[in-house]
């Protein structure tokens, strides 16, 4: 069995219905910008992968800024890593010509980057724990599956007709439940069944979004330790560390 070391995240999203993969995508890009932050912009190597990928992508810059500039309230570090940011742009503007149909070079985002790696490796780690453990399978396929984007992701990572079919049992599964819960709440919406209580089809629309479109990252700042559910609009307490 995989250790349970590596698969914390695809665990953690579990109890709270959240594709495990999503929790894994939300943590990557969390212990990104903290250790970012925290260490690796003081290091040349990070701040030149910066300054070749022309910055980091909207997403990632706005995460940096909710530690920075929202939570500690400097532009200090910023600034001094988007100084060489800028200067490399001057300097390769300078070697730009005007017959040059490229353009600029443009490294990709390096928190992207890290992330897509950590991800497909988590999707490894989700293949292995489905098929050798069937308290995850059994908790996956009662809560509410993967997302499409990380079926396909799993599914790409898949080497093997049984895990294509252990994902396809459990997301088959998840869908069918969810449909019927669709319909149940869209029945309860018209006239004839006014007056009937709502159940546990009331969310079903918003679990129809996520389970298409993903689970949106909590917006917390990666420098604040995450509630007990991350993903809950009410704020808890929690032990966990920064990451
Ligand atoms: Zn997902
Ligand atoms: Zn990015």
């Amino acid at each position: 069995m995989t250790s349970r070391i590596l698969t914390r995240w695809l665990w953690q999203g579990v109890p709270f219905g959240i594709c495990p993969l999503c929790r894994s995508h939300h943590k990557l890009d969390r212990e990104y910008i903290w250790g970012f932050f925290d260490q690796w912009s003081m290091q040349d190597t990070a701040v030149e992968r910066l300054a070749a990928a022309r910055g980091f992508c909207s997403d990632h810059a706005e995460q940096l800024c909710r530690i920075e500039v929202q939570g500690m309230r400097t532009t200090i570090g910023v600034t001094d890593v988007y100084i060489a940011t800028v200067q490399q742009l001057l300097e390769d503007l300078a070697r730009l010509r005007p017959d040059d149909t490229r353009g600029l070079s443009k490294g990709p985002c390096p928190a992207c980057a890290y992330r897509q790696q950590g991800l497909s490796r988590n999707a490894r780690y989700l293949l292995e724990e489905l098929l050798e453990n069937s308290d995850f399978r059994e908790q996956l396929t009662a809560g509410q599956g993967l997302c499409v984007a990380h079926f396909n992701l799993a599914w790409a990572a898949a080497d093997a007709d049984e895990q294509r079919e252990v994902l396809i049992a459990v997301q088959s599964r998840v869908a069918s439940r969810l449909l019927a819960e669709l319909d149940e709440h869209a029945r309860k919406q018209r006239a004839e069944a006014a007056g009937e209580p709502a159940g546990v089809e009331a969310d079903s629309w918003q679990r129809a979004i996520w389970m298409t479109a993903g689970r949106p990252a909590p917006v917390r700042a990666a420098s604040v330790p995450e509630a007990t559910n991350p993903y809950s609009p009410v704020e808890e307490p929690s032990s966990d560390g920064p990451v």
